[in-house]
């Protein structure tokens, strides 16, 4: 009997699918319980721990964050001082896919999140047909673009405004996730026929939101209509991930499904950054505590005023609705808006849950006023990391912060100036709204993403078929090794025509 081999590929992302919750319920979870018992299944390391949405690129390109420079869909761009959206023109990045593509390989790829739109003709690549973020459907061959549009429509998914969700809203977006969990499996399995493949890429990204609303509340103990939300979405997911499974012949297609997240309780404290780093660069302008020069602040703070008091269902149809420039000023704005960069060493950065700081170094930054390596510079690195582990919750008296990590030492490389230059990982506590700081005084606030769960840095790869088999996938130890495992396996499939 001849040795089975790879001749084709199967990869099947699931954003922030969580392994133990996956495990916990596969009773419910048929054909991810298939793949767990007869596949081989790892754990995954991940940069997630530190910069959650970096997990993707990191992915597709095979490299860490310092390589590839990516780990928010907006950064900070130091030449225009102002927050911008991550685009090809600005920090490209290409997976590890296209150049084997280019050499002839018949690649086909849906939805890898934080991909760029591909310029070349070589193989079929779709982009934002429904993704989590803002972003235009796209895909090389416009015929075949076209054709998903009219058989399948685009932007079924939607993109997600994080602000606080009525019950009337939540059960709109269970049935939103549900419609598009079952059009991407029609699409996905429309594209395994009519497109030509070695290596098949298909991301579903609809856990990821299901996971940010229905993860249950741990201080509602009757929300069980969470509960039944999200098991319900991870069953579709269930059902379309065997579907697809179905349409592959188990003799030579190797299937790898991944998460290169997790989700769990919404533990952030992301809301106190703006206030503490306020706190802070009072009192590191002076020392004593005098607060000089207020008016910038008071102006940026009409921003955050606004996006702290409209209602949030107005705040999300207004963000879904204005052209993404404007979505983007407005952002900018609420960040670094009216900043006195003269007398600014530092300031907040979006995230998804971290704290992100960036300073405001000089050469770096178009008007940048932190000389580098200076002892100003080092105090201020000092102030920051003493005055956010010295954060405690005013109830419980814990503190709320685990480690403050500078992201260019922990991921170097030729764009780590694109990380953020601080990054703050917050200790497993619900959102605290009292916060108190023998360094800092006290600060009220509460977190208004509307979201009960959030990314946790777990990851984890189920390999099947061929591959199964091979001790390459038994030692699977990061994200990173994914690429490299399904290149050569793509690379081997080829050869063997
Ligand atoms: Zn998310």
């Amino acid at each position: 009997m001849p040795t089975a081999e790879t001749r084709r590929v199967l990869l099947i992302g699931l954003d922030s699918l969580d392994i133990d919750y996956v495990e916990s319920h596969l009773e419910s979870l048929p054909n991810l319980r298939r793949l767990f018992d007869g596949g081989v299944v790892r754990r995954l390391d991940s940069p997630g721990n530190v910069m959650s949405a970096s997990v993707w690129p990191t992915f597709y390109t095979g490299t860490l964050p310092g390589e590839h420079g990516q780990y928010f869909p907006m950064q900070w761009d130091p030449a225009t001082m102002s927050l911008r959206h991550v685009a090809s023109d600005w920090i490209d990045c290409e997976p590890f896919w296209r150049p084997l593509a280019r050499q002839g390989l018949p690649v086909t790829t849906l939805d890898v999140q934080a991909a760029f739109p591909s310029r070349t003709t070589a193989g079929t690549e779709i982009v934002n047909w429904g993704v989590e973020a803002f972003g235009g459907f796209h895909c090389n061959r416009p015929e075949i673009g076209r054709e998903i549009a009219r058989r399948f429509g685009t932007n079924v998914l939607g993109p997600d405004v994080p602000v606080d969700k009525s019950p009337r809203r939540l059960a709109e977006i269970r049935k939103t996730v549900l419609a598009a969990i079952g059009k991407r499996g029609e699409l996905a399995r429309w594209l395994l026929t009519s497109t030509s493949w070695k290596l098949f890429v298909a991301v579903f990204p609809e856990c990821h939101r299901a996971g940010h609303y229905f993860w249950r509340d741990p201080t509602d103990e009757a929300d069980d209509a969470s509960d039944d939300a999200l098991l319900e979405a991870h069953r579709a997911l269930d059902r379309e991930i065997g579907a697809l499974i179905e349409a592959v012949d188990p003799r030579d297609t190797s299937v790898i499904v991944f998460s290169l997240l997790g989700m769990g309780p919404n533990q952030s404290q992301m809301h106190l950054v703006p206030p503490v780093i306020d706190r802070i660069n009072a009192a590191f302008a002076s020392p004593e505590g005098a607060d000089s020069s207020d008016r910038p602040r008071r102006e940026r703070r009409v921003v955050r005023l606004l996006r702290e008091r409209l209602p949030a269902r107005l705040q999300e149809r207004v963000a879904l609705a204005v052209p993404e420039p404007v979505r983007d000023w407005v952002t900018s704005r609420a960040y670094a808006g009216a900043l006195d960069w003269r007398r600014t060493p530092g300031f907040p950065l979006p995230t998804g849950g971290e704290g992100y700081i960036r300073l405001n170094v000089s050469g770096r930054e178009a008007r940048g006023s932190l000389a580098r390596g200076s002892a100003s510079h080092r105090r201020y690195l000092d102030t920051i990391r003493e005055g956010f582990l010295s954060l405690r919750d005013a109830g419980t008296n814990e503190p709320l912060v685990e480690t403050v990590y500078l992201p260019a030492e922990r991921f170097p490389g030729p764009r780590s100036e694109h990380l953020p230059d601080v990054a703050i990982a917050w200790r497993a506590a619900a959102p605290s709204t009292a916060v108190r700081s023998d360094r800092l005084g006290s600060f009220a606030g509460r977190l208004k993403t509307g979201r009960g769960g959030n990314h946790r840095p777990v990851a984890f790869a189920a390999v099947a078929g061929p591959a199964g088999k091979s001790r390459r996938a038994a030692s699977l130890g990061t994200i990173i090794d994914l690429a490299g495992l399904v290149r050569d396996l793509a690379i081997r499939s080829d050869a063997s025509k």
